[in-house]
């Protein structure tokens, strides 16, 4: 018997030769070029820095897309501020250190935003225009130099912004985790890159206004690619037992289990992938993924997992099934599962929880729309008929 998987329901054979060659161009422009990327590098050292001024021996570390390489031209920088003396236990910290380290970027000419309303407070910063700093001292000649070069040889991202957490026990650890997920497959990447990029210019992007994090459309797009593309792109790593001798440190944090496969020799070679390999074009991929969550995934009762063997489990046996307060470290926030993505490690944690009604109705409508866009331009029927009629 043949083997229909969750995600196919294409009964006339679709020609996904221009949507593949229309998400391989956008894939390409919203890449970041490598002069941005060593721009940020600088620009990652002066914040460092400057909190290494305020308190000594404290850095930035980086995580988020600059670290997953899911990173699209002009994204924030996601980092932690993280003091070498007192890790890993942030909390033992002064609690004014999120303040008083506002004041310091504000000193310096940074925009900046101290966001409380989150589960840990955030700082934003963004740069100011080179040379309008007032009383900022480089770090370095050169680090300076090359930051005022690229900003004139590509001059679009000028003012970049930097979220700095102070709390972030598994950020770090879930971004090299997807990191390693990109580094089997570039379908992967280019996936996340073009739904990312989907989802922002529909306005679906935004976890402060009742949609999903980039984070959770990456989960999304990782739960298709193990569990439903029929044969997977990606295994499933964490489900490859760890060898006897692993450390522990790679295998739990913060009492959660945070193990998964590393060895890429083993990955690339793909004896990890029994049922062979996948060959769908990336047009192909992307429309079956719409099709997955408009007609097949059940928002109103499962949950993605990308951690278990099939990747879907049920509200019902999360204990997800209504909206509880939760109290956080200055402000209560609430819990809901309207629309339920497991974290890959804090499995207690709903990376959907930002999503309200209204904003899980515009992502599936904008799915469905996306879907029926990608099927219109993938019949050659149409075409055929488009052209004759002409
Ligand atoms: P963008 O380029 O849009 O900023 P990104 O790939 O950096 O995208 P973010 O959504 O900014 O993704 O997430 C960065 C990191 O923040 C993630 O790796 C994750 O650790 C953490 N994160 C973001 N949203 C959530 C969430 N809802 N729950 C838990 N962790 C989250
Ligand atoms: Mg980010």
């Amino acid at each position: 018997g043949s083997h229909v998987s969750r995600g196919s329901r294409n009964f006339i054979p679709l020609d996904y030769t221009m949507m593949t060659e229309y998400a391989t161009s956008v894939v390409q422009h919203v890449r970041p070029t490598e002069s941005e990327l060593v721009m940020k590098d600088t620009i990652l050292r002066r914040i460092s820095d400057i909190c290494n001024n305020l308190v000594p021996g404290s850095r930035v570390v980086p995580f988020g897309s600059l670290v997953s390489g899911f990173a699209t031209k002009g994204a924030d920088m996601d980092v932690i501020f993280s003091h070498d003396t007192i890790e890993p236990q942030p909390s033992s910290m002064d609690s004014n250190i999120p303040i008083r380290l506002a004041n310091e970027f504000l000193k310096r000419g940074f925009e900046v935003d101290l966001l409380i309303r989150t589960r840990v407070p955030i700082l934003k910063v963004k740069t100011p225009s080179p040379g309008l700093e007032p009383g900022s001292r480089p770090s370095s000649p050169s680090a300076e130099h090359v930051l005022k070069e690229t900003i004139e040889e590509d001059p679009w991202p000028e003012n970049i912004s930097c979220d700095i957490g102070f709390k972030n026990h598994l950020g770090i650890t879930n971004s090299h985790f997807l990191r390693t997920y990109s580094q089997c497959d570039p379908r992967f990447g280019e996936m996340v890159l073009f739904i990312k990029q989907w989802s922002k210019n529909r306005d679906l992007n935004s976890p402060y206004f009742g949609t999903l994090s980039s984070y959770g459309y990456v989960l999304m797009v990782a739960h298709f690619l193990i569990n439903i593309v029929q044969p997977p792109v990606l295994p499933n790593l964490q489900l490859i037992p760890p060898e006897p001798d692993t450390p522990l440190s790679e295998v739990s944090q913060d009492g959660y289990n945070i193990w998964y496969f590393k060895d890429l020799s083993r990955i690339e070679s793909g004896d990890l992938l029994p049922g062979g390999k996948n060959e769908m074009s990336l047009g192909q991929l992307i429309h079956e993924f719409f099709q997955y969550y408009t007609t097949n995934f059940n928002f109103v009762s499962e949950v993605v997992t990308i951690r278990t063997p099939g990747g879907v489990m049920y509200k019902q046996e999360k204990g997800w099934t209504s909206a509880r307060e939760r109290v956080g470290e200055m402000t209560t926030y609430q819990d809901r599962y309207l629309l339920a993505l497991e974290d890959p490690f804090e499995i207690s944690h709903n990376v959907g929880r930002t999503c309200g009604g209204a904003g899980v109705r515009r992502i599936r409508g904008e799915m469905q729309r996306a879907a029926q866009m990608i099927r219109k331009l993938s019949t050659p029927f149409l075409h055929e008929n488009a052209g004759r009629h002409a």
